[in-house]
Parts: C-alpha cells; sequence; structure tokens
C-alpha cells in the first residue's frame, strides 16, 4: 500500500527547515536574485546543514550523511530517503529556488555516479564532500548547442589513444558548471551508434583543456550558477570512464544519464511545488488583506476561486511527487509517475505564479515583489530535466506498453 505519511521525525525535520528558510532565506533572496550569485560564507553555511537536509547523495559510506536527519525507516524498516528528500527540497524552494540549487554537493553528478561507478570511483569523487571548509560541488554535463531533449544526438567525442581518452565538444546550461570541482560529461565515441555509443566520463577542475565558456544570463533562477563547459583535448586516464568500459557493452552510457532523471524528477517536482506553495500564500494574504477584510465585494469571489483551485492543485501535485517517491524508497520502477509528477508540478506551478501576479496587479510586477520573482523563476521548471513535451513522450510510451488500469 502507498504510504506517504511523513514520520514524527520527518515532520520535526521538516519543520526545522521551513525556519531557516523563511529566517535566512528569504531575507536573502531578492539580493541574491539582483546580485546572481549567493554569498559564500552563506552558501558554507548550508554545507554545513546539509547532515540535515540532504537528500542523501554523498552515501554515508564515502563521509556523507546517508540521508539526512528526516530519513528514517518505515514501520518494515525501509528507507525514506526518497520521500524525505521531497520534504526538505519543498521546504527550501519554499525559500528560494536558486538556493537550493546552489546547495554544494554532488547536485546531478552524484547519481550517475551511483549508478555507474566503480567503488574507487565513488570513494574518489564522494570523499571531496567531507571537507566543509570549502565550497565542493559536482555537475552533470549532458546538454550541448545541438542536443537538449534529444540526448541520442550529443556530438562531444570521446576516443581512446593508449590507455588514455581524448574529449572535445562544448556543453550548455550546466548548473555549478564553473564552480564544480568535477562534472560528469557524456560523450560518444561514434554518433552512428546513438545511444550504445555513448560513454559518461567524470572530468575535474584544472585538467587541461578544460575550460568555463560563457556563464548564462538567465530570466529566473539568476542566483543559481549556470555555465558552458569547453572540452578541447582533454586527457583523461581509463579510471575516469564511469564503471569502466564493461559497463558499455549495452546501452549502459544513456541508460545512467536517463536513471538520473527517475530520482530527480520527482526532486524537480517537488521544488515547483514549494515555489508554487510561496506564491499561493502571498496571493492568500494580499486578498484577506485587501478583499476580504477591507472590501467584501461578492464580485471578487473570483478571486477566492483562484485561491481554491491553486489549493487544489498544489495538493494534487505534492502527492503525485510523494508517490514517485515512494516508488523510489521501495524500489518500484517510477520513470512513467517521476514525469507524471514533474510535468504537473511546473505547469501547476506556473499557473499559480501567473495567478499571484494578475491578483497583486501592479504591486505584483514591482521588483521588491517576491512574487515577481517567483514568475520568472518557475518557467524553467518546465524547460530543465526534461521539457513538458518530452515528460508526455515518456509517459505515454509507457502506457502504451503497458496500459494502467485505472
Ligand atoms: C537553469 C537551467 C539549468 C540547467 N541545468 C542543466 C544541467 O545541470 N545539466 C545539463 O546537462 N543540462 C542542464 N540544463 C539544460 C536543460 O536540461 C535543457 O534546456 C532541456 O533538456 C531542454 O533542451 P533545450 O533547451 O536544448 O531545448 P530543445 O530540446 O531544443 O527543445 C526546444 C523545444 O522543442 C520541444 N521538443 C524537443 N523535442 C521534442 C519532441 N521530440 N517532441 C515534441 N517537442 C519536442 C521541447 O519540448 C521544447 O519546447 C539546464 C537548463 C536550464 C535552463
Amino acid at each position: 500500500m502507498v504510504d506517504l505519511q511523513p514520520t514524527p521525525k520527518q515532520q520535526q525535520v521538516r519543520e526545522l527547515i521551513h525556519q531557516f528558510a523563511a529566517h535566512a532565506v528569504r531575507p536573502i533572496s531578492l539580493q541574491a536574485d539582483r546580485d546572481h550569485k549567493i554569498p559564500d560564507e552563506f552558501l558554507l553555511r548550508l554545507a554545513a546543514m546539509r547532515g540535515a537536509m540532504s537528500s542523501g547523495e554523498v552515501p554515508a559510506e564515502y563521509g556523507g550523511e546517508g540521508g539526512g536527519l528526516g530519513a528514517s525507516k518505515d514501520a518494515r524498516g525501509r528507507s525514506q530517503q526518497n520521500r524525505f528528500t521531497l520534504l526538505s527540497a519543498e521546504e527550501m524552494a519554499w525559500g528560494d529556488g536558486s538556493v537550493l540549487l546552489s546547495l554544494p554537493g554532488p547536485g546531478l553528478g552524484g547519481p550517475p555516479i551511483q549508478f555507474m561507478g566503480t567503488p574507487e570511483q565513488k570513494k574518489r569523487f564522494f570523499s571531496i564532500f567531507q571537507d566543509q571548509e570549502k565550497l565542493h560541488y559536482g555537475a552533470y554535463g549532458l546538454t550541448e548547442p545541438g542536443a537538449g531533449s534529444d540526448v541520442s544526438a550529443i556530438a562531444t567525442t570521446c576516443r581512446k589513444d593508449g590507455k588514455t581518452w581524448v574529449l572535445n565538444g562544448r556543453k550548455c546550461f550546466i548548473t555549478n558548471g564553473a564552480k564544480a570541482d568535477w562534472v560528469v560529461i557524456f560523450a560518444t565515441v561514434d554518433r552512428v551508434l546513438g545511444r550504445a555509443g555513448q560513454r559518461a566520463f567524470v572530468v575535474e577542475k584544472g585538467t587541461p583543456g578544460f575550460s568555463v565558456g560563457k556563464i548564462e544570463e538567465k530570466m529566473g533562477l539568476r542566483a543559481s550558477e549556470t555555465a558552458e563547459l569547453v572540452l578541447d583535448d582533454v586527457r583523461l586516464p581509463e579510471e575516469n570512464l564511469l564503471g569502466g568500459e564493461a559497463h558499455y557493452a549495452g546501452k549502459e552510457g544513456f541508460m545512467g544519464a536517463m536513471k538520473t532523471f527517475d530520482s530527480s524528477r520527482p526532486v524537480v517536482g517537488a521544488l515547483a511545488v514549494g515555489i508554487a506553495r510561496a506564491a499561493w500564500e502571498a496571493t492568500r494574504d494580499f486578498v484577506r488583506e485587501n478583499y476580504v477584510l477591507a472590501r467584501p465585494i461578492p464580485r471578487y469571489a473570483q478571486l477566492a476561486t483562484l485561491l481554491a483551485d491553486g489549493a487544489r492543485m498544489i495538493d494534487a501535485a505534492r502527492l503525485l511527487c510523494w508517490r514517485a517517491g515512494w516508488m523510489a524508497d521501495e524500489g518500484i520502477p517510477n520513470a512513467k509517475e517521476a514525469s507524471m509528477a514533474k510535468a504537473y508540478a511546473a505547469k501547476m506551478a506556473m499557473k499559480v505564479c501567473a495567478d499571484a501576479v494578475q491578483v497583486l496587479g501592479a504591486h505584483g510586477l514591482e521588483r521588491s515583489a517576491f512574487v515577481e520573482k517567483w514568475y520568472r523563476d518557475i518557467k524553467v521548471f518546465d524547460i530543465f530535466e526534461g521539457t513538458a513535451q518530452i515528460q508526455r513522450i515518456v509517459i505515454s510510451k509507457r502506457i502504451l506498453k503497458d496500459p494502467p488500469s485505472f
């Protein structure tokens, strides 16, 4: 049976994260957006808090926190790590979406190392996060100027030269790409082979030929760094090929890239829920203050209807995310449910944020108003980690192959 009930301990930790988001994150949010940067001192503070709220992206055996304070086990002794990650992600995004994406740690680079890495590679690349005196990041480099949704089109090449791999190409829109200690880079031995030709490498900062291009100027999530990365005859030892050569006998390189999304898409959905909740609360307060209490005019009933719509859609999105997280905790394949959660949550949150600006009227457009920022921030949630259209492809493929019984 689906069990979505947070444990008392999880609720307690969730409340702690909420207090932090309200009293530490929100106060820096607007300035960080203007500066396109979150202060390093603040990020170091976040690094020290990873133990409480982390998704367990650094496994305990490699010096990590193993799932955060709230990742307790359920009555049957099963991990609730994915479910807890969703709770903490929603609370932090309620404070600010960019801050959450800038949380020091392996980020999206963590799952491919977890799924494909050898024990030596996991030790090597995860152990740097034990050091909390400095900011450490991992990143995930899949997207290219000519390959976003169509992952099989990646053109970054890798070729073997003796015992060395040589990489050439260009990656774009890589979250935390410029500050990352290492980036998981997907490349191809031969584009004709499609997905079977793909390999994943870990490229470390400072490797000759590996450089940062431009830092992307974005409409939203402006305090989160998104970078272009250039690979110009980058030479890597065999040990940097994730999982070793045998791992790529089939479509493993591509599958490793895709598996990342099964665990990350529900989290992206939860982030969208957090931002939607923030915008909905601002709308509710504005309606209460300006209409319900000040001008209880019947024609403003439409605004109350908007609030009702927002509340039910936020609830529905959260439940979809929690279901996908529960399936991941249970080890049940969840690609379809992860896509459903992400696609629904992103669209829902775009509507709730747009409604917030609409209801606040001109006040909603002021740069000092959070809703203006949330309106800009939310759009990307329908684009990264697979666009709205790509989620529908994932869902429709699966429902046609294995029709669900409702
Ligand atoms: C803030 C931000 C952070 C990001 N972080 C990362 C990161 O860390 N690592 C990384 O690798 N990438 C990252 N990305 C890139 C992101 O994953 C891509 O932008 C996304 O996959 C879409 O690719 P694209 O932008 O090239 O759009 P395209 O793939 O070119 O799509 C353009 C449009 O065509 C539609 N489309 C494409 N194919 C189809 C189809 N088959 N059927 C119907 N419609 C289709 C799309 O839905 C979209 O509307 C990030 C992007 C942003 C904006």
